[in-house]
């Protein structure tokens, strides 16, 4: 009976997985055809004048965009098909998240969010600097949707002295979490968004785990949420 329930689960998180990605892909993918029938009828009509020639551009850049759009989606589950091996170096953590911050300010800008950054002194964590500055870019990416109608994140680093912990906390105004929807956000799979893929924070998961680490959820309705990251510090080095 139990093989079977796990049968099923796994079925029905392939048909979920199955329908995100046609609904994702779909939407560009109906652009692209859309716009390329477009060019070819056009320039089957001769020599195109200036305007034609641009409008043509345009459309292009149309094409060009989409397929971007479709590359991404697939570079995204290919990151959470593949537990790609950590390369393991002595990591400054508020180097990891000045970059976070610099790769996603321009949307935060663009959607009218307040971004605060308040780095504490914290000593180094041995980390796979790419997938920690992901995970990193994934919790800010939900920060930034869940706010659309404006709000602030506050990103902040300190060290947690009696664990021995370096702490990552990333607050917003948003309008947090329902408690029934809490023990899913982990989930493969699991959104709330309508174009969402349910990718995020299992990515966010499987990254602190390989890297021994904890996150923690607080989220209050009508608040906003926090999500802390926790990561081992590396044994402080002796001083001369
Ligand atoms: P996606 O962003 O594609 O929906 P995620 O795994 O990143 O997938 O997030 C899963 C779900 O967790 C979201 O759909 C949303 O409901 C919830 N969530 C995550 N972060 C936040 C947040 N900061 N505020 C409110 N809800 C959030
Ligand atoms: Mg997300």
């Amino acid at each position: 009976a139990q093989a079977q329930l796990i049968q099923s689960e796994k079925l029905s998180s392939l048909g979920r997985l199955s329908a995100s990605i046609a609904h994702e892909i779909n939407n560009p993918l109906a652009g692209i055809l859309t716009f390329s029938k477009l060019l070819i009828r056009t320039l089957e009509q001769g020599p195109p004048n200036d305007a034609t020639r641009r409008s043509c551009i345009k459309n292009l850049a149309l094409v060009q965009r989409e397929t971007e759009r479709c590359s991404a989606i697939v570079r995204n589950l290919l990151d959470f098909a593949r537990e790609r091996p950590l390369a393991l170096k002595e990591v400054d953590v508020n180097k990891a998240v000045e970059e976070c911050v610099q790769l996603l300010g321009h949307q935060f800008m663009l959607s009218g969010m307040e971004l605060a950054v308040e780095l504490g002194p914290v000593p180094m964590v041995e980390a796979d600097f790419g997938q920690l500055r992901q995970a990193f870019v994934n919790v800010s990416m939900n920060a930034c949707e869940a706010m659309a109608r404006g709000g602030k994140l506050v990103v902040r680093t300190q060290l947690l002295e009696q664990a021995h912990q370096v702490e990552v906390s990333f607050c917003d105004t948003g309008p947090g979490i329902r408690p029934e929807h809490l023990a899913k956000i982990f989930d493969p799979f699991f959104t709330t968004k309508e174009s969402g893929t349910g990718l995020g924070l299992s990515v966010v998961y499987g990254i602190v785990q390989r890297h021994h680490g904890h996150v923690e959820v607080k989220s209050d309705l009508g608040k906003g949420t926090c999500i802390h990251i926790r990561l081992p510090a590396m044994e402080a080095r002796k001083e001369a």
